[in-house]
């Protein structure tokens, strides 16, 4: 493989952690503070821009003129240090597979870095490309994951994606990417292997490589 492609949240950590809870706490409160929208339409209109867009932010800036990097920044403020602790082991299981090691993720650069780094990561992966690199189009639109091969300079082909959220996955694997899920599936068919935890990922790769020579059929 040439390229191992991690998600960041609830994929590099268990989504048991309690850390999305509270970025998911302060995008509610971002809407009605900062952007003004009244408590009682916020749930609304957030179900309904995530639906449309993919993101609450981008109907938050084409509809109320929020700025796409100042509710990044807000929504991702959180104590990342007071919740996750390292994960020396994973960084040296990760370490030793055999291709580049990246970020694929919808959440920040900020936020992404100050993850890996908290989790003693930060070595491991080369890159991080996060929710600017197709102008705000989020997984799982197509822009992002053509966007990033393209700056890999690899086809989908030489590519393993590893994700927490399924749907994530089946665009990965319109792109010919071999597919790992981390924690419960649902049959998915486009999910090459499922895993409960990303600290397993390295060991099952390796064998699903010796019995299979690839992840992919
Ligand atoms: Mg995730």
């Amino acid at each position: 493989m040439d390229a191992f492609i991690f998600d960041l949240d609830n994929t590099l950590y268990p989504a048991s952690t309690p850390l999305f809870p509270l970025i998911d706490a302060r995008i509610n409160t971002y809407m009605h503070q900062r952007a003004g929208i009244p408590k009682e339409r916020v749930d609304h209109l957030r179900r309904q821009y995530w639906q449309e867009y993919g993101l609450t932010m981008v109907g938050l800036a084409r509809h109320h003129g929020v700025d796409p990097e100042d509710y990044l920044e807000y929504v991702h403020d959180v104590d990342v240090a007071a919740i996750l602790r390292p994960c020396p082991e994973l960084a040296e299981a990760l370490a030793n597979l055999p291709g580049a090691k990246v970020i694929l993720t919808n959440g920040s650069m900020g936020h992404a870095r100050r993850v890996l780094e908290v989790l003693g990561l930060q070595e491991v992966f080369t890159e991080i490309f996060d929710v600017r690199l197709a102008a705000y189009r989020p997984k799982p639109y197509p822009e992002p994951y053509r966007e990033m091969l393209r700056r890999l300079g690899v086809p989908g082909s030489r590519c393993v994606m590893v994700e927490d959220m399924a749907l994530n996955l089946k665009t990965a694997k319109e792109f010919g990417m071999a597919t790992v899920l981390i924690g419960p599936g649902n049959g998915e068919t486009y999910v090459d292997m499922r895993i409960d935890d990303v600290t397993l990922f390295p060991e099952a790769y390796g064998r699903f490589a010796r019995e299979k020579g690839s992840l992919t059929p």
